[in-house]
Formats: C-alpha cells, structure tokens, sequence
C-alpha cells in the first residue's frame, strides 16, 4: 500500500484510514447492515470500499475538520488557512450521498476485459521540437511528446487506482504503451492527488530510471516525497507559471474538483489543469474537472488564445447527483471544448478503472450522440483508447 508514513500527520491519517476500512470488513462479512433492512453482499462492499479508497471517505465528517497533512501558506480565494475549496463553492458529497450512492444506485456490470482495438504503442525516442504527438496510455494517463520533451500526465501503470492492492477500481486493459517501452521521460505532470491519476509507485520508477521530476500543485509533493524520498518536485499555485527551458512552459489553471488519498487529508493539496505551451503550440490537459458554471474553460480560453488540443474528461459521472459535482459528463465536456475554444479535444477518463454507475462504453456512445446533436464533427472530439495516438499538424 503506496501510503507509508513520512511525518505524523500522514502516518495519522494513514492509521485512521487502514481501521476504518478494516472496520468496514468486517462488518462486510455479516453481509449485512443492520437498520437498512438490506442485504448487502460482501462483493458490494468491497466496491463500496474501493470507492471510499478513491473519494478519500468520509474521514473529514466522520472525524471533524484535521490539521492540513501536506501544506502551510497563506489564505487565498481557495484556501482557507487549512483546506482548499473551489471559489464557487462547489464541492464533493459527504458520507451519506455516499452509502445512498453505492446502496441504492444502479450500478452497470463492466466486463473483466475491455481490450483496446489499438495495439500498445511503442513510442519515439524524441520529436522534433516543433512536433506535437499524444498517446493515449489509459484513464487519465497520457504521454506528450511536444516542444523536444517527453512529458507524462497523470501516469497510473498499477493494476488498481487504489491505496490497497486487493481491493479497489481494477483496471480492465493493458496501459496503451508497456513501462518498458516509454522512452526517456523528461518531466511529471500530476493534475491532483485521487489514485487514479497519482500512482506513487510509477513516478518511484520513472524518478530512478530516467531522473523524471515532478510539476504538480500545492501540497502533492509532500506525499510524493513521502513514497519517493529526494524526487526533484516543482509544486506552485493556480495561474503560476513554470518554465521549463527551450521555450516551453506549464501553466497552472483552475479546475472545479478536489482532494484526498485518505480518510483525514480531504482538500488538503490542491487539484488543477495545466496549459502546456510550446513556442508553436498550446495543449489544454483537464485530469479532472466539474462542470459548474463552464467559467474555468471560457477563462482558459480567453487567457491563452488558440489553443490546439484539450485533454478532457469524458467518464465516471452517473449517477448525476453525486458525480456531477466532480466530474463532467460528455454533453458537458462538449460544452467545455466549445467554451475554451480548442480546435480539437481528445477524451480520456473512462474504459480503464470503473469508479462510477455507467457501463464501460457509454462515455463515448453519449460523446457521440452529443456531437452529432450538436453538429460537431465527431473528428474534432476523439473518445481515446489506450494505445491510440494523436499528432497535431
Ligand atoms: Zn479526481
């Protein structure tokens, strides 16, 4: 389990969260949960567990409001002095939303297999700098090769998006290009701190094999140096700016989502999207995002100009009133690519690790149904499988 501890705080939180669930097993082996009136398998519970493990639990309303784990600084509009927020207020369900959630939902059976029709890629060593070239490695992991570099989003090679590794959302295919095959990694781009977007152990092997750092927001690096002791990490604010060299910078931008890896650390590091610019080109990467009020996409659109490509979430959003607080559906994707106005979306985020209620291949049937009703040329906004590449012109 990728969370030992480094400092009090985490080895707290870490402490609190391995008995609550442990708590939760057992009561999983009665099969039953007294006063609901409903049988429930131990098979549900497990799921419900692995769903705790990715929403960070209910730990802050169960056991009151913890000293921030990871991050000290000032108040700003999204930080209080102990938490992150969003500044519209939106915000994740508590612990009730949770349980009606996993007891009451109906849930769509994914298959044990969901193989990519594209094989696994086996990237280039290096582009051109004024080539840009994506590959889909799974979920919210992508590689970018863009402006010379090698630049690896969100990357999750282990089998589960999990803190256990028994339990939790497994993955149903293969990552779109073997560990083995990545070619040498120049940088990290870490959008937030749910598993299935920061795998600790993937970032341990890049850091060793490669000398990959790490650009992430406020708070991450203090649990990605608790699992990877001495990683260079570059953490920074909403609307910073790292430079990088040879003319390509990472922008910070605000995304509508938020925190947590284990039952006492909800909002205690930040969640953002990147812009990542290169002297030609300007690719717009969402991990996740909330739709809210579409603000976030209309200001990225309107601070960067043209941008040529958007990464955008397409998954995990049924049912609507508990996810629509955290994740887009498709409809609302399509609305976000028109709102920041890039020329083509890629969507990922869905068919690898079911989190959510909607079967394995409804984020692109719905993706497609949204383009066509809309009249948007499906071309311009490509649902993306593992394996799959996209080279910008
Ligand atoms: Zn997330």
């Amino acid at each position: 389990m990728p969370c030992p501890a480094s400092s009090p705080n985490r080895e707290g939180a870490g402490a609190t969260f391995v008995f609550a669930l442990c708590d939760l097993y057992m009561l999983a082996r009665t099969d039953s949960i007294a006063g609901t009136g409903m049988a429930m398998t131990r098979r549900r519970l497990m799921k419900l567990l692995g769903a705790g493990a990715l929403l960070g639990g209910a730990g802050t309303m169960l056991f009151g409001r913890s000293a921030n784990a990871y991050y000290a600084g000032p108040i700003t509009d999204h930080f209080d002095g102990t938490v992150f927020f969003n500044p519209d207020g939106t915000g994740p369900k508590g612990p009730m939303a949770l349980l009606r959630w996993q007891l009451l939902e109906p849930r769509a059976k994914w298959p044990e297999a969901f193989p990519s029709p594209f094989p696994q890629a086996k990237p280039e060593t290096r582009l051109a700098p004024g080539k840009v070239r994506v590959t889909h490695v799974g979920h919210a992991s992508f590689l970018v090769q863009a402006g010379g570099r090698n630049i690896l989003i969100d990357p999750v090679w282990s089998k589960r998006a999990s803190p256990l590794k028994a339990v939790g959302p497994k993955r149903v295919n293969a990552p779109g290009i073997s560990f083995e095959d990545l070619p040498p990694i120049d940088l990290v781009l870490v959008t937030h701190n749910h598993y299935d977007h920061l795998d600790t152990g993937v970032i341990g092997r890049l850091w060793q094999r490669d000398g990959a750092g790490v650009i992430t927001p406020l708070g991450n690096d203090t649990i990605i140096r608790g699992d990877v002791p001495g990683i260079t990490i570059a953490t920074r604010d909403w609307h910073d700016v790292v430079d990088v060299g040879d003319g390509l910078r990472i922008h910070f931008e605000p995304t509508v989502h938020w925190s947590a890896r284990g039952m006492r650390d909800r909002r205690h590091a930040l969640w953002a999207s990147f812009v990542i610019e290169t002297p030609q080109h300007k690719i717009y990467c969402v991990g996740d995002s909330a739709f809210a009020d579409g603000k976030v996409f209309r200001r990225v659109g309107e601070k960067h100009g043209r941008l040529d490509l958007a990464l955008l979430p397409i998954g995990a959003y049924e049912p609507r009133w508990m996810m629509s607080s955290s994740h887009m559906d498709p409809t609302e994707s399509l609305q976000a690519l028109q709102l920041c106005g890039a020329k083509a979306a890629l969507g990922h985020h869905w068919g690898t690790f079911q989190l959510t209620n909607e079967a394995v291949d409804a984020p692109r049937a719905d993706l497609a149904a949204a383009c066509a009703e809309q009249g948007v040329p499906a071309e311009r906004f490509t649902a993306m499988h593992p394996g799959q590449v996209h080279d910008l012109a």
